[in-house]
C-alpha cells in the first residue's frame, strides 16, 4: 500500500473532478474513440488552449479515420497548423490509413492494437484504451507523474525522465479492477483522467494552487515542508532554435499553393526580389498569411549553416519534398 489514506485520496480526487473538470469536446458522451485518439496526438505536446480550435475543424473535416485517410497527407500537415512539433500530422494520418486498411475504419479498443499503429507509443495507447474504451489501465503522462511525486514520494518534481519505479507506484495507485467488475472500472477510469486533470488545473509545474487541493492533508510534499526540486528543470528555448526555423519554414509551405525555391528558403532576400520571381508563390500582399510566413522567415537572425540543417532535417523527417521544380509538402 503506498499511501495509508488511498482509498479517501481516490474519492477526494474523483469528486474534485467531478466538479471541476473542463468541459473539453473530446471527453463528452459524444467523442468516438476516433475524436479521443485525435486529441491524444494533439496534446502529446501541445496545451489545451491551442489544441482546442485546431482539434475542432479536424473533426468537423475528417469525422473518421477513413475520411483522413482518403486525403494526402499534405492536407495534414497543412491543417495542422501551428500546433508544433508536425511531424505527428504525418503519424496521425499514417495511422487512419492503416486503421482504415487494416481495422475496418475503427480504431482497435485494445493496448496492443494500438501500439501497433504509427506514432502511438505507450502512453498514447493507455490513454486511448482508457479514455475510448474504459480499460482500467495504468495511465502516466506528466501531470500524473508531477502529482504522484508530490502527493506519495514527497518529491517537488519527478525524475527527468520516467522510470520504472514510477510507473510500479502508477500502478500500485490505481484503484483495483477485476474483470467484470464495473465499479472498479469506472473509478481506474475516472482515477486516470482525475489526476491528470489536477496536475493540469492545480498541481502545476511551477506554482502549485495546494490552497485549492482536494489532497492538501494528504500531501506527503507538503507534510515534508515543500521542499526545494532535486534538480534544476530545464526550460525549452524555441528563440534562435533549429525547431525555430523549422516551424518558420513549415509555415512557408503550408501557406504556399505550390512548390518553393530551395535558395528562396535557405536565403534571406529581399522580399520584393521573392515576389517578382514567377516560381516563387508568395503574395506580396500585407496580411496574406503566405507574405507573413516568409517576412518571418526571412526575419530570423539564423546563419545559413542553421537554415540548411533545419531544411534538411524537414526534408529527412518527410515533412517536404523536393521535386523537379522545388521544396513543398508530403504527397
Ligand atoms: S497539496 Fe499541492 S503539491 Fe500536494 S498534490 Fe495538492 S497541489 Fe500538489
Amino acid at each position: 500500500m503506498p499511501h495509508p489514506d488511498l482509498e479517501k485520496i481516490h474519492h477526494d480526487i474523483t469528486a474534485w473532478y467531478s466538479a471541476n473538470a473542463r468541459d473539453l469536446p473530446w471527453r463528452g458522451p459524444a467523442a468516438d474513440p476516433w475524436a479521443v485518439m485525435v486529441s491524444e496526438f494533439m496534446l502529446q505536446q501541445t496545451p489545451v488552449v491551442r489544441v482546442r480550435p485546431v482539434w475542432e475543424s479536424w473533426m468537423e473535416r475528417w469525422p473518421t479515420p477513413a475520411a483522413l485517410a482518403a486525403e494526402p497527407v499534405a492536407e495534414a500537415v497543412r491543417a495542422w497548423g501551428r500546433l508544433g512539433y508536425p511531424r505527428r500530422a504525418l503519424r496521425l494520418h499514417a495511422a487512419a490509413v492503416v486503421i482504415t486498411d487494416e481495422h475496418g475504419g475503427k480504431v482497435p479498443g485494445t493496448e496492443a492494437e494500438l501500439l501497433a499503429l504509427p506514432g502511438i507509443g505507450t502512453y498514447t495507447a493507455a490513454a486511448i484504451a482508457c479514455f475510448a474504451f474504459k480499460v482500467p489501465t495504468v495511465v502516466v503522462d506528466t501531470n500524473i507523474r508531477r502529482v504522484h511525486a508530490r502527493l506519495v514520494s514527497g518529491r517537488a518534481l519527478p525524475e527527468q525522465n520516467q522510470n520504472a519505479a514510477e510507473l510500479a507506484l502508477a500502478a500500485r495507485l490505481l484503484p483495483a479492477a477485476g474483470p467484470g467488475d464495473t465499479v472498479g472500472t469506472a473509478l481506474a477510469n475516472d482515477w486516470n483522467i482525475a489526476v491528470m486533470e489536477l496536475g493540469a488545473l492545480v498541481c502545476t509545474a511551477r506554482s502549485p494552487r495546494c490552497e485549492d487541493c482536494p489532497v492538501l492533508n494528504q500531501c506527503a510534499w507538503i507534510a515534508a515542508g515543500r521542499p526545494e526540486p532535486h534538480y534544476k528543470p530545464k526550460g525549452q528555448p524555441w528563440h534562435g532554435t533549429d525547431r525555430q526555423v523549422r516551424g518558420a519554414m513549415m509555415a512557408v509551405l503550408r501557406h504556399s499553393p505550390g512548390p518553393v525555391n530551395r535558395e528562396e528558403l535557405l536565403g534571406a532576400p529581399d522580399l520584393a526580389v521573392v515576389a517578382s520571381k514567377p516560381r516563387i508563390t508568395v503574395s506580396a500582399r500585407q496580411g496574406d498569411p503566405a507574405h507573413e510566413a516568409w517576412v518571418t522567415l526571412h526575419a530570423l537572425p539564423a546563419l545559413a549553416e542553421q537554415r540548411e540543417r533545419a531544411l534538411d532535417s524537414l526534408l529527412a523527417d518527410g515533412l517536404a519534398q523536393q521535386g523537379a521544380t522545388g521544396i513543398r509538402l508530403p504527397r
